[in-house]
């Protein structure tokens, strides 16, 4: 199956096939696996094989099949699915970190990830120091010889930046630390962040990878020795797993992601290019300009592919985000990305609404910031959708 290009990997890497020999995937409904003998029981919670399982905490044949599917497309060794895409941030940092131990990580982080390390992590003795990501200096100043996780986002949410995963993996190698990659604005179709020097990627499978939201699940991918031996023992005794249900739904995703992502991210491309100068407009944020801060890095880093998602910050503030958003006849108002149909959202009152002030200034949410996440939908059909509702700003 490593032979095989990632379209075909992404039909049918990972499959295990019933007595039934069943075409599509099997849904394995099931907490637990019955044993043939208590020898055998006794045995398998020993040392458990590849196609042998226990409980559904510990793993399950359908959930199997998204990891193997999965890591085959990113190219880790191995792959371990979670309920939600922050069981996936969680699980990745605390099977990682102890008291005393210190973090750095970018400053522009989702909301939940901001929670997890400054709320959980800090009050359990790890030490936080934020820096600009996009700042290789402040990376290169903030990390220490007790430094044992680098933690960023490689697009951020929702101001678009993008940072270099090469080096700053290398500033953190130079002192040891493991490097944890929360790669959804990347997606796993357009980045190779291992391959760039990251040791642990995690993706919110909420987004593009079921990509018509429906279920929550995520994933983290790393070396075998990673999943299986630190994080594979935290998951199971706390009880992040993803249901085999999600699994299936999941796997189903894969299937499309590459023609998906491919498409969002070139109507993306020409919104961006219909909407730049806009006179309503005082920025239009998409890493696939030319005028982005990091374009240069979008070429090398994920094939000149600027993603699914551009940010606009509308004159006016807040009363002109709102009339837009109101004004919108075919993205919906909500806040999933990565689905096949556009969604706008206020991060300000919405997905950021519980940071400060200042905070929300220095990370460029501006009361008139609105995201954009790009569906499946006709690009003209958008692209009128989008000028008419600046009509009526
Ligand atoms: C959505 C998201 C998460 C959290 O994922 P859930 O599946 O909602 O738990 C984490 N990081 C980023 C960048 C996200 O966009």
């Amino acid at each position: 199956m490593s032979d095989w290009k990632t379209r075909t990997n992404l039909v049918h890497g990972g499959t295990r096939r019933s007595q039934y020999n069943e075409v599509s995937e099997a849904i394995f409904l099931t907490q637990g696996f019955v044993y043939d003998s208590a020898e055998q029981a006794e045995a398998r919670f020993i040392e458990t094989g590849p196609d042998e399982f226990i409980y559904a905490r510990y793993g399950n044949p359908t959930v199997a099949m998204f990891e193997e599917r999965i890591a085959l497309l990113e190219g880790a060794e191995d792959a371990f699915a979670t309920a939600s895409g922050m069981a996936a941030v969680n699980g990745a940092l605390m099977s990682l970190l102890k008291a005393g131990d210190h973090v750095v990580a970018a400053r522009a982080l989702f909301g939940s990830c901001l929670y997890i390390l400054e709320d959980i992590l800090a009050r359990f003795g790890v030490e936080i120091t934020l820096v600009d990501g996009t700042d290789l200096d402040a990376w290169r100043a903030a990390v220490r010889s007790d430094t044992k996780v680098v933690f960023f986002e490689s697009m951020s949410n929702p101001t678009l930046e993008v940072i270099d995963v090469a080096a700053v993996s290398e500033i953190a190698h130079s002192v040891g630390a493991t490097v944890v990659v929360d790669n959804v604005f990347s997606t796993p179709v357009f980045s190779r962040a291992i391959d760039q020097g990251a040791d642990v990627v995690i993706y919110s499978a909420t987004k593009h990878i079921d990509g018509q939201g429906r279920t929550l699940g995520g994933v983290i991918l790393g070396s075998k020795e990673y999943i299986r031996k630190t994080l594979e023992p935290y998951m199971k005794h706390t009880g992040g797993s993803m249901s085999p249900f999600n699994a299936w739904v999941m796997l189903k995703g894969l299937e499309t992601i590459d023609l998906r992502v491919r498409a969002q991210a070139e109507t993306a491309q020409k919104l961006a290019e219909a909407l730049h100068g806009h006179p309503k407009l005082l920025r239009t944020i998409y890493p696939g300009l030319k005028g982005h801060a990091q374009n240069a890095l979008v070429q090398t880093q994920l094939g000149g592919k600027g993603g699914t998602v551009l940010s606009l910050d509308i004159d006016g503030g807040k009363d002109a985000a709102f009339r837009f958003l109101n004004a919108l006849n075919v993205a919906v108002i909500s806040n999933n990305l990565g689905d096949a149909k556009s969604i706008c959202t206020h991060p300000a009152t919405t997905t950021h609404q519980r940071l400060p002030e200042d905070q929300k200034v220095e990370l460029g949410i501006t009361p008139g910031l609105v995201r954009f996440s790009v569906g499946l939908e006709d690009a003209d059909d958008l692209i009128a959708d989008l000028k008419a509702a600046l009509d009526q700003v």
